[in-house]
């Protein structure tokens, strides 16, 4: 790649003016470090384009002279696939200039919006017409719609509404060549032809730049009952489910496993956090149903599917939400198990998901094969086992030392992803791949796969300009 040049600096300056041009080390920094501090990288410039013609204009001149760009949204990416690399050669593109809502269809039941605008902001433009945007993480204050479209983004209520992939209808996106497609169409019927937009959702800026998107919107449920309840094992919990959903028609919107290691770090590293039911239990599960009614008849229903889980030994105690306040306790005790494990040293993390009817023995399987190979080591797996996804999270024996055990870290992916294999799952539920997975995603996939994915990526950007080093 060639580093740019001071005349193709000055070109692209031109382009999105003194407001989109950052050269300054200082003021590049943010840009170029994830908040882990797990990826960092350095750039020739920042770039932060206004508009679809802007960002049009940097691609022809990128491709032109070669140069490589890395579309970054919000930042908040796990697997490195929004960083720079380390020559200090590459452009960081960052669409955060670009967060207009373009129109709001309230008969149409879609949001159109540029590509910048925050998961959160997209959230409160529906709420504010009385409608639901579902995509639910608990990075949305910062990350963007490109963001999620990108890492076709998952989170807490995939089991009701789909990945980010389901919720988009048309997709406007800048080629490596700098040409436009205005796909954005609001239609939920459309056969003509190959669906271009799946090609570029979960290309995690690889074969295209999105900047902007038509989002569907989805009736405002009035009625949100929320329950944290104890069960044995992770079959129980699993069980309940289907307990759950059959009860109450399919009104389960978000069904998360807890271990009670979780909810020991919780307890012991975030403020006014408490146990959440009287009795310890070695697993838990946050449900939550919605629906159309009021809160009272949606928590008899939650009563029922509870009820029903005690009688047949699949829960041991639950609790419904009485108020605001405590769905809120509730959820916090969730929201906080990624963040409290720094507390607890190193942590070495697996994305991965299996059918949800093999998650209980995945669970027993790794928890086991990694035991075996770190006496001490301590396995927190939380996250949405309701879509067969979940974050097989090691924290280090107490009295290791951190950096030692996260030399572990590519051995330790290696025992687990090697069960992930055996049963059929994925190594990457939600996350992506990015820098992250790259060498390893061709032992999971075929070598057809694999080929077909090196050819969209030949076909679709053929000097290579985008995102290289990432996902292929
Ligand atoms: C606390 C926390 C909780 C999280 N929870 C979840 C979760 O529950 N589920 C989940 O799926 N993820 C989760 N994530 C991961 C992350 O928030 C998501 O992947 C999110 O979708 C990334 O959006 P972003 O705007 O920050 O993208 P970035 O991190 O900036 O970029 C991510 C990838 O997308 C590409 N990209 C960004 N914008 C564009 C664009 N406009 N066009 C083309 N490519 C682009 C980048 O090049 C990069 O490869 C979590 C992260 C944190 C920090």
């Amino acid at each position: 790649m060639p580093k740019p040049t001071p005349e193709t600096l000055q070109r692209l300056r031109d382009i999105v003016g003194p407001k989109g041009f950052i050269e300054a080390e200082a003021d590049m920094a943010p840009y170029l470090v994830e908040r882990r501090d797990l990826y960092k990288g350095r750039a020739a410039a920042v770039l932060k384009p206004a508009s679809v013609e802007e960002v049009s204009a940097i691609m022809k001149l990128a491709h032109e002279a070669g140069l490589h760009v890395v579309p970054q949204g919000g930042n908040t990416g796990l697997v490195g696939g929004q960083m720079p690399d380390g020559t200090g050669e590459e452009i960081v593109l960052s669409l955060a200039r670009m967060n207009r809502v373009r129109a709001l269809d309230a008969e149409n039941n879609t949001l159109t919006v540029d590509a910048g605008v925050t998961l959160a902001a997209a959230q409160d433009a529906a709420r504010q017409a009385g409608r639901l945007f579902p995509l639910s993480l608990a990075s949305e204050g910062s990350c963007q719609i490109g963001g999620n479209l990108a890492t076709n983004a998952g989170g807490t209520q995939v089991l009701r509404y789909g990945n980010a992939r389901d919720l988009v209808l048309g997709l406007e996106v800048v080629l490596a060549n700098g040409d436009i497609w205005n796909g954005l169409t609001g239609l939920r019927k459309d056969n003509t032809g190959y669906d271009l937009r799946h090609l570029f959702m979960g290309s995690e800026g690889t074969l295209g730049i999105i900047t902007g998107a038509v989002l569907k919107l989805f009736p405002r449920p009035r009625a949100i009952s929320t329950a944290f309840a104890a069960v044995p094992d992770v079959e129980a919990a699993v069980k309940l489910l289907r307990v759950a959903d059959d009860l109450s028609g399919g009104q389960v919107t978000t069904f998360e496993l807890v271990p009670r290691i979780g909810i020991e770090f919780v307890t012991r590293h975030l403020d006014g956090a408490s146990d959440p039911l009287p009795d310890i239990s070695p697993w838990y599960v946050l449900i939550e149903m919605t629906a159309g009614t009021e809160t009272a008849k949606l928590d008899e229903t939650m009563e029922m599917a509870l009820a029903e889980g005690l009688d047949t030994k699949l829960v041991t105690d639950a609790a419904i939400a009485q108020s605001e306040t405590q769905r809120g306790d509730f959820w916090r005790l969730r929201e906080a198990l990624s963040e409290v494990q720094r507390a607890e040293g190193g942590s070495i993390k697996h994305d991965i998901s299996v059918p949800v009817s093999r998650m209980a023995d995945f669970i027993a399987a790794a928890t086991d094969a990694v035991s075996a190979r770190l006496p001490g080591v301590r396995p927190v797996p939380f996250g949405h086992i309701g879509d067969g996804n979940v974050h097989f999270n090691l924290s280090q024996p107490v009295e290791m030392d951190k950096g030692s055990f996260l030399a572990l870290w590519g051995e330790m992916n290696g025992i687990v992803h090697a069960i992930v294999r055996e049963m059929g799952g994925s190594i990457s539920a939600e996350h992506g791949v990015g820098q992250l997975k790259r060498d390893e995603i061709a032992a999971t996939k075929s070598p057809v796969e694999m080929a077909l994915m090196r050819t969209l990526k030949k076909a679709l950007d053929p000097k290579g300009v985008l995102n290289p080093g990432k996902v292929v």
